[in-house]
């Protein structure tokens, strides 16, 4: 490795303690779950988190997405047993008696939704009861800069900048007892320094995207902002900046939301069912 790039392994590493340090995402007392998928984005955290010197354990949820699911786990099994990291596997035929893609493609049938939007909902309740069963303090999520922009992005789009509010490097407004903490130490590194540190790592991830999501929008999003990078320096960093300082006093100002438990599955919710129970409840008409 030449002294470059010895420069920008020390410079990332450095990024992701100061983020985690400065938002005070973790604690060396906290047990962290990290939400590993099997791409560079939750490994390099995985790694980082373990190396940083947090108590940290994976947790894949396996979607059963034909190949692509079989080489995430090859690949999230290979690091946490380099790094001697407990791994736990929450699978979706265990859990729903089928995998994500039969779930998606029940729930079409019936309404109209993209893949991501189902499959999100359903990862995101997973990962907060699993965690919660693994008496996690905090659940670590590999989103990098890029995620985040797009994300904002996204929100305003779709005419729902509120749902913003949560989108710091601590995510969410609302606590409950039963709602693990998301943190999300990559939050200033970009998807090219993530990309370039796992690839110098020697990283085995899989890089193919998830063949479900060719054409979410989020990925035409991500087009247009590459696009509009070349013409404005440091674009997703500048406009990350002005969210993250405009942040309080919106969250002062919003109306504030009750949480209460879905009746079907006691897991915490906004309405009497949550998102998760009301697509199942889809599925199953
Ligand atoms: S890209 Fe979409 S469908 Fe694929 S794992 Fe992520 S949320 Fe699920
Ligand atoms: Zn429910």
């Amino acid at each position: 490795m030449n002294k470059e790039d010895k420069a920008f392994i020390r410079k990332f590493e450095a990024k992701v303690a100061k983020t985690i340090k400065k938002y005070k995402l973790a604690n060396k007392k906290d047990k962290v779950i990290v939400a590993c998928s099997g791409g560079k984005d939750s490994t390099v955290t995985l790694y980082l988190m373990h190396k940083l010197g947090y108590k940290v354990e994976g947790l894949n949820i396996d979607l059963y997405i034909g190949k692509w699911s079989d080489k995430s786990l090859k690949c999230i099994k290979e690091m946490c047993k380099k790094l001697k990291v407990k791994l736990h596997i929450a699978s979706m035929r265990d859990i729903f008696g089928c995998s994500i893609c039969y779930i998606r493609s029940g729930i079409q049938a019936k309404i109209k939704i993209h893949n991501c939007a189902i499959c999100g909902v359903i990862k995101r309740w997973l990962l907060n009861k699993e965690a919660r069963r693994l008496k996690g303090n905090v659940i670590a999520t590999g989103h990098n800069l890029d995620d985040q922009v797009e994300t904002l992005v996204m929100n305003m789009i779709k005419g729902s900048p509120k749902l913003s509010l949560g989108q710091a490097p601590k995510t969410g407004i609302i606590k409950d007892k039963k709602f693990v903490q998301r943190i999300k130490p990559l939050y200033f590194c970009t998807n090219d320094e993530v990309r370039k540190y796992s690839k110098l790592m020697g990283f085995s991830v899989v890089s193919e995207p998830c063949p479900c999501s060719l054409n979410a929008t989020r990925r035409k999003i991500r087009n247009q902002i590459t696009k509009l990078e070349k013409e404005y320096k440091d674009l997703k960093l500048n406009m990350i900046k002005s969210f993250l300082a405009e942040l309080p006093k919106m969250v002062k100002g919003a109306k504030k939301e009750k949480l209460t438990y879905c009746k079907i599955c006691s897991e915490p919710a906004r309405k009497d069912i949550c998102k998760t129970c009301e697509l199942i409840g889809i599925l199953k008409k």
